[in-house]
């Protein structure tokens, strides 16, 4: 079962988060930040109509304060060879940005960002010669005089960021970008005066905030978005962090951005199963010592997560960037009382940040209109243009097609075979680390009640039933496949479906036939510690080996604690690839991690022969062998259930209903959550 977790959705007030909070040269007129992230329009100056359409829809939704995604302060930061570049002439069109925005009252820095040996392209160049696990480019090191034009190219983009209208600049010095490649000892190793001890390491970060700051002038907002922890073995300790906070405030910051963990981590840092506000005690910490306001982040998804934040001072103003993309509307949804509105996002990274790091457009699982404001729009009906139309299953695709049409005006009937909304997603909640999927759920129950969509759960209608409608969207789902496993007693053979659902238990040795993105998470079901660490921030941190960032652990990491296997576990598929390979790139590494530590057997190259009293007979290779297990899991794919569509159509009088079939039920070879809402809401934006 999912473990229960404090309600995100029930109305509230939120008097901290919504207070407004002078931050020097201005107010925000709530402690809401929309942090930096990178969604794909930064980097095409033909996208900035796009990327003005996106940050203004946040801006007109009530954020106090939004970040832009990262541009670089030069050719040689450039993120790829095409990235975004804080250049005059790039600048001069986000005019455009800083108008819309203000225009909704709002406020916007934009983030210079150098990647250092991060960059995607020959050019990069870091504090030392050296390649990061992250880029196939050898970054150069930067000379002295190269330092010192950095620092003038983050001064001078500053002084461009003005002019094109920004409220100031945010200095991108977290995640292992250049500024903190300087500060840690594991990437400088310079002998020069920008590197020789801590306070050399310092030194470059330092200038740059004190030229930025002074190309700034006292009326624009300076952030820097600093390391609390490094979570890479040579990386920083906390005492430096400190000197470097205070220091940073000594040359004029005036908010510090907490940023957590480099991307080479091997510590997750914002994915579903990281523990909510995680590592907010170090932003508590930091806010302690420094006499500037301090913005919390990772994990802040929810906004009773983040007014619990302000509530227990431990910070200033939160980050809430995904929450964000999700969506668009949250703050003004509070301010208005209708908490229980809000589209939750669920931190699966599907839809944002795993496109981005494959080099396209960001939207989110949840929201698809995120990112494509100007191209999925969904225009209301008037009353007597309004459609009936009929939902058919109340899995992730039809439960935002019947919100969808709703929203748009149309009279909405959602039907549920089960006596639960959820479909698939319902079984993912039950993952441990993806106990927040239930919030999605939980969330599209609020709104769906709200638009007033008539839900008739445990009501599976015939073709016949339907034919009163104008529309009928069949999101009638998928149903595990079953595969030809021939069987003379031996093990129990269960489907996904029944252990997650409950109907069926696995005993202590168990063998897992399919290693997709299902297999995985099967594998994790039956593996993990027990309770789930996400449930327990402490916990968590000892089961990831995050620590104190002293002398002996820099960067706050150490050797994970090996943990007592629960089961016996094996996970096989038939082809010869990594296992795991298809996941998404910004989970993937989590999942694989979690199956090596919890001693899951892994079998790639498998042939299944069949199970008899021995256990399941396989070919690994050419080569025979028998797993000797008491349960095998059949997490082999599914197929479309979508016979109700042709019902329809049979039964159907003249031309109506239209029948449309979309989600699981028109493609399950490619069944994911975001192809099939981002369809739903393409569908019904056409009815
Ligand atoms: P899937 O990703 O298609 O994987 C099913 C696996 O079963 C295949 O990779 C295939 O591997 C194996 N298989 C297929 N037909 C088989 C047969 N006849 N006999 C034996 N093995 C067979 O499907 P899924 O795991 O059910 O996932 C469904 C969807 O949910 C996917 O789109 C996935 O992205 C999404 N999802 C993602 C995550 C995540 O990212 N963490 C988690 C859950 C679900 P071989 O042919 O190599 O054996
Ligand atoms: Fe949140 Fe997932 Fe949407 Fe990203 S895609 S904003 S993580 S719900």
């Amino acid at each position: 079962m999912p473990a229960s977790l404090p309600h995100p959705t029930v109305p509230r007030s939120y008097p901290r988060l919504l207070s407004p909070l002078d931050l020097g040269p201005f107010e925000v007129r709530n402690r809401i930040v929309m942090g930096s992230m990178h969604v794909g329009l930064e980097d095409r100056p033909g996208d900035v109509k796009k990327l003005s359409a996106y940050l203004g829809e946040r801006a007109r939704g009530g954020a106090g304060l939004i970040v832009t995604g990262g541009y670089s302060p030069d050719r040689t930061g450039r993120l790829t060879p095409r990235g975004g570049q804080a250049d005059a002439r790039t600048l001069r069109g986000h005019k455009v940005i800083t108008r819309e925005v203000h225009e909704a009252d709002g406020r916007i820095l934009l983030q210079l960002l150098h990647a250092g040996r991060y960059a995607f392209h020959p050019l990069s160049a870091s504090a030392a010669a050296g390649k990061s696990p992250l880029s196939p480019f050898r970054a150069r090191r930067l000379s002295r005089r190269g330092v010192g034009r950095t620092i003038e190219h983050f001064a001078e983009a500053a002084g461009h960021a003005i002019e094109a209208g920004y409220d100031g600049v945010e200095i991108m010095g977290s995640e292992g970008y250049l500024l903190n490649q300087f500060l840690a000892p594991a990437t400088n190793r310079r002998r020069d005066r920008w590197g020789r001890g801590a306070d050399g390491r310092r030194a470059m970060p330092l200038a740059v905030a004190a030229a930025v700051r002074e190309a700034l002038g006292p009326n624009a907002l300076l952030s820097y978005r600093i390391s609390l922890l490094d979570l890479v073995p040579g990386g920083q300790t906390w005492e430096e962090t400190t000197a470097l906070a205070q220091g940073l405030v000594e040359r004029g910051v005036d908010v510090l951005s907490s940023g957590i963990g480099w991307h080479e981590a091997r510590v997750p840092t914002i994915v579903t199963s990281v523990p909510r506000a995680a590592f907010v005690e170090n932003t508590a910490a930091l806010r302690e010592l420094v006499d500037v306001p301090v913005i919390a982040s990772n994990r802040i998804h929810a906004p009773s997560v983040a007014e619990q934040v302000l509530a227990d001072g431990q910070a200033d103003l939160v980050s809430m960037a995904r929450p964000l993309l999700a969506d668009p509307h949250l703050p003004n949804k509070l301010a208005e009382g209708s908490s229980n509105q809000v589209v939750a996002c669920i931190s699966c990274n599907q839809a944002c940040l795993d496109k981005v790091f494959d080099g396209k457009r960001a939207s989110c699982l949840v929201n698809p209109r995120a990112g494509h404001e100007t191209e999925l729009v969904l225009k209301p009906v008037i009353e007597r243009r309004a459609r009936k139309v009929a939902v058919i299953g109340a899995g992730p695709a039809g439960l935002e097609a019947a919100l969808a049409a709703a929203e748009r005006g149309h009279v909405v009937t959602l039907y549920e075979a089960t006596d639960e909304i959820g479909g698939q997603l319902r079984m993912a909640a039950r993952i441990p680390g993806k106990e927040d999927y239930a919030q999605a759920l939980e969330s599209w129950r609020m709104r769906l009640a709200a638009a007033g969509v008539g839900i008739r759960l445990g009501v599976k209608p015939r073709g016949r039933d339907l034919t009163g409608f104008h529309d009928v969207i069949i999101a009638t789902g998928v149903a595990p496949r079953r595969i030809d496993l021939p069987a003379e007693g031996g093990p129990q053979v269960i489907s996904y479906a029944d252990l997650l659902e409950g109907r069926a238990e696995a005993g202590d040795r168990v063998a897992i036939i399919g290693a997709g993105g299902i297999g995985v998470d099967v594998a994790e079901f039956l593996s993990a510690p027990q309770p789930s660490p996400t449930l327990d921030v402490d916990a968590w941190k000892q089961h990831w080996g995050v620590v104190d960032a002293d002398e002996e652990h820099r960067g706050g990491v150490t050797t994970r604690p090996s943990a007592p296997a629960r089961r016996e576990v094996h996970l096989l598929q038939r082809k010869e690839t990594r296992i795991g390979a298809g996941l998404g790139r910004t989970t993937g590494w989590v999942h694989r991690a979690e199956l090596r530590h919890a001693g899951v057997i892994q079998h790639r190259g498998v042939t299944y022969r069949h199970v008899d009293e021995q256990g399941l007979h396989i070919l690994e290779g050419e080569e025979a062998a028998v797993l000797d297990v008491d349960t095998v899991v059949v997490c082999a794919g599914q197929v479309s259930v979508n016979a109700l569509a042709e019902e329809v159509v049979a039964a159907r009088k003249g031309r109506a209903p239209r029948v449309h079939v979309i989600g699981g039920a028109d493609v399950a070879a490619e069944l994911d959550a975001e192809r099939a809402i981002r369809q739903a809401v393409e569908v019904v934006a056409a009815l």
